[in-house]
């Protein structure tokens, strides 16, 4: 036998054995293992995972794919790592809101095991670390943050740090008592938490320094795109993540296309207006996809033919086989598929 194909019939009996021994134990995957979940608020749990050993480490502040399979359909949502880096395992914080949060919460307990996509994201701290910082954060965007400042607590390196967090209600503040003795036990901490939204007004009120500081800020799109403009003309020192896309106004008025996927042999009618994901699945189809945002790449499809705009930067391409993200595209003619 040829040794490449021996190799794969190895791995794959491998794969198949160690699966059946322990599903968390895989040659090929990362997967990771529950061991503890936490109620944080009414809404919000950590899920403490120990990855198998294709984990090779996350900096403070990235995301991991987490997959998923609800009703026969496998999905992907992506959730900031919550915890420091601290070798293979790691903690994520999730907010109950739509289907694959709502799943976690109601079914994920100890000893389970997740199909994971590597830790990403470029949300992380130069290094060395500035000087003065401000972490900045909203609801559940507190979680790369969080990460982001336990790493500091941990270096002990750090010498002037604010950290501002919005939440609705005080019984909302997620990792409400570690922000407070880690505030309490380090001097280069200031802790400032507000039940107030969070306005450009508020934010010099409240950290009138902010414009010297490197800013890292996460949080509910309408929040942060108040506070965007505060560092306009001072865009390089604010680093954003965000949990949804930010999506452009289309630049032609919505119509109705054809859209053909061409490896199916199906063609229907789809309202341009949305992205060729929802249209393709309000059609009945499930084609595989992630983040739905336009960063895990999970959605990636050739498209063979037609124009297609960028739901995130308003780009239009009308390129024959190109790699399209289809969560993030929109219909500007009729289009073809290789799905
Ligand atoms: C880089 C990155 C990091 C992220 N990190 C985190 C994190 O640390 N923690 C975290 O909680 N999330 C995080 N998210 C968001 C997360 O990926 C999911 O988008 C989120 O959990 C919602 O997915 P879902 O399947 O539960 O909701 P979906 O079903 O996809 O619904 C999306 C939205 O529709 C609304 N919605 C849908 N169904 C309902 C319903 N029944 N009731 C009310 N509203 C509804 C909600 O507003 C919901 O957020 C992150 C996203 C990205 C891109």
């Amino acid at each position: 036998m040829n040794p490449f194909l021996q190799k794969l019939a190895v791995d794959h009996h491998l794969e198949y054995w160690l699966g059946a021994l322990d599903p968390a134990w895989s040659v090929r995957d990362l997967r990771a293992r529950v061991l503890e979940v936490r109620d944080e608020t009414h809404d919000v749990k950590t899920f403490v995972l120990r990855a198998n050993r294709r984990w090779k480490g996350h900096r403070a502040g990235q995301f991991v794919g987490v997959d998923v399979e609800i009703d026969g359909v496998r999905v992907r949502r992506c959730y900031s790592i919550a915890s420091a880096p601290a070798g293979r395992t790691f903690s994520i914080t999730v907010k109950r809101a739509g289907r694959v949060s709502t799943w976690l919460h109601t079914n994920l307990k100890r000893g389970d095991v997740l199909r994971l996509a590597p830790p990403d994201g470029a949300f992380v701290l130069p290094s060395p670390a500035p000087d003065k910082l401000l972490l900045l954060s909203g609801g559940s965007g507190i979680t790369p943050v969080m990460s982001i400042l336990r790493d500091l607590a941990n270096r002990g390196s750090a010498t002037d740090v604010v950290f501002l967090h919005g939440a609705r209600s005080e019984a909302d503040v997620i990792f409400a008592a570690e922000l407070a003795t880690l505030a309490r036990r380090h001097a280069w901490l200031r802790l400032v938490v507000t039940h107030v939204p969070l306005t450009a007004d508020l934010l010099s009120a409240l950290v009138p320094d902010y414009a010297a500081r490197t800013t890292f800020m996460c949080g509910p799109q309408p929040m942060m795109d108040g506070l965007a403009p505060a560092w306009s003309g001072i865009e390089d020192r604010l680093t954003l993540e965000r949990y949804a896309a930010a999506v452009v106004p289309p630049t032609t008025a919505h119509a109705k296309v054809r859209l053909t996927m061409a490896t199916s042999e199906t063609s229907f009618e789809i309202d341009n207006s949305e992205s060729l994901l929802q249209q393709i699945e309000k059609a009945g189809h499930r084609p595989k996809s992630g983040c739905r945002m336009g960063i895990c790449h999970s959605c990636v499809c050739r498209k063979k033919s037609g124009v297609i705009e960028d739901l995130t930067t308003g780009a239009v391409s009308g390129e024959p086989d190109e790699d399209i993200r289809i969560c993030v595209s929109r219909a500007r003619t009729d289009v073809t598929l290789s799905l």
